[in-house]
């Protein structure tokens, strides 16, 4: 095993410099309607277009009163109804309550909503049932208690989700700025790959890194752009590479182990490729690669007027290698390229249900199933997915995690507190 290889460690703080320095170009923005918008990244800071909430708010069906007259358990006068909708009513007169429902303006003077099952009522009073008291404030929500008008709401660089949506839409906004996805060839290589439409002759098989690492690529916030499987051929690689040019991100998987076959890294050593590391001591995925390449940009007059670096990760081939590199290094300058603030990878904790034998020399992703069903007493419970090695993508469509052990680990037992890696 060679020891000049980086650790899991030291790969990932490259990547993460290296992510970091992407984070400082700002991707063009476009406008994107809500309906489309989820796992889109915020361009602009939303803020708030009013007060959130824009009226003090009901939060119960109840009798809008003043806590300290409710308490006393005398009757109160019921002066008015508020249904949600209707416009702020009021002032609510002294000794008096006013009908209210979820979601209604609390009537000028009152300061508490007394729960409908908290009262006794017959229509012309109410009353709070004795031994229940109210406190000022109490089931209210006052104006511009979330957000004032003018409010930043959400920084630029935040991941859109049905929050952010739902946040967007209470402002007034149909259509949000968004950066533009970076567009991600994906370039798979190998003489055995055939597409998936394609009838298998023996010894060959159907490209799954294909559809896998596109589908990895939209999670993450970019736009796939599948390219023709290339063969175990110096030209035909050549010819790939420099048709994937323009893309923001190169994605090649294949043919960069240390076989007779395996073209990649002098391929891309060819197109002038700077590499950060060739190789990293992990398992599954130890022949990554990290590097980028130079790629000048032409204007319109077909000069060469501006130069950009390219990052391209060269993943190796087995299924569970590319997927566990694309998500411990590609994912993150990805997420960079797409202009998010969060770069990940995401690990969470859990706990072993199981013994497990770590590998020395290498830290290893494990495909793994964890519960989440952790309780206030009780982390996540994770187990290994019984797997026969990288290429085993039934394993992998089994597992909802990947548990990591540390290149030390000599064996771990069960109950153990683990980090996992999440999708
Ligand atoms: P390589 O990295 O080229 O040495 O390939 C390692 C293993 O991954 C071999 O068994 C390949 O057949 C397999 N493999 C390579 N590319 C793909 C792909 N696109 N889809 C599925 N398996 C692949
Ligand atoms: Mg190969």
């Amino acid at each position: 095993m060679s020891s000049a290889l980086p650790g899991y460690e030291e790969a990932a703080a490259v990547v993460a410099a290296y992510a970091a320095q992407l984070s400082r170009f700002q991707p063009a923005a476009e406008r994107a309607g809500l309906g489309l918008a989820a796992g889109r990244v915020l361009a602009r800071a939303l803020r708030a277009d009013r007060d959130q909430p824009p009226f003090a708010r009901s939060t119960r069906d109840g009798y809008a009163c003043r806590a300290a007259e409710a308490s006393a358990h005398a009757p109160l006068a019921l002066a008015g109804t508020t249904r949600a909708g209707e416009a702020p009513a009021g002032p609510l007169p002294p000794k008096a309550a006013w009908e209210i429902m979820t979601g209604a303006p609390v009537p000028a003077g009152a300061d508490a909503v007394m729960m409908l099952e908290h009262g006794e009522a017959d229509g012309k009073r109410v009353r709070l049932m004795p031994p229940r008291t109210i406190a000022e404030g109490e089931n209210i929500v006052a104006q511009g208690a979330q957000a004032r008008g003018g409010d930043e709401l959400l920084p630029s660089g935040s991941t859109i989700g049905f929050g952010q949506i739902a946040l967007a839409a209470a402002c007034g906004c149909a259509e949000l700025e968004a950066f533009r996805r970076p567009r991600v060839a994906i370039l798979t290589t190998g003489d055995e790959i055939v597409a998936v439409e394609a009838e298998p002759a023996p010894g060959q098989i159907r490209n799954s890194n294909g559809p896998m690492l596109a589908a990895m690529v939209a999670a993450a916030g970019g736009q796939p752009w599948m390219l023709p499987t290339a063969g175990d051929d110096g030209n035909l690689i050549d010819a790939a590479l420099a048709q994937a040019a323009e893309a923001d991100l190169l994605l090649i998987t294949g043919g960069v182990s240390a076989g007779k076959f395996d073209l990649v890294e002098p391929a891309l050593a060819r197109q002038g490729a700077r590499f950060h590391f060739t190789g990293v001591r992990i398992q599954p995925g130890k022949p990554l690669v990290f590097g980028d390449l130079l790629v000048k940009k032409r204007n319109a007059a077909g000069k060469a007027d501006r130069s950009r670096r390219r990052p391209f990760f060269g993943l190796p081939g087995n299924p569970v290698s590319s997927a566990v590199t694309f998500l411990l290094f590609a994912a993150p300058v990805l997420a960079a390229l797409a202009g998010r603030r969060d770069l990940g990878p995401r690990f969470a904790l859990a706990r072993l249900a199981e013994d497990v034998k770590g590998k020395d020399g290498l830290t290893r992703f494990l495909p793994a199933a964890c519960t989440f069903g952790a309780t206030a007493e009780h982390l996540p419970e994770v187990a290994r997915v019984e797997w026969q090695g990288s290429g085993d993508l039934a394993a992998m469509a089994r597992s909802n995690c990947f548990l990591v052990l540390p290149e030390e680990t000599e064996r771990l037992k069960a109950g153990a507190i683990v980090r996992i890696l999440l999708p």
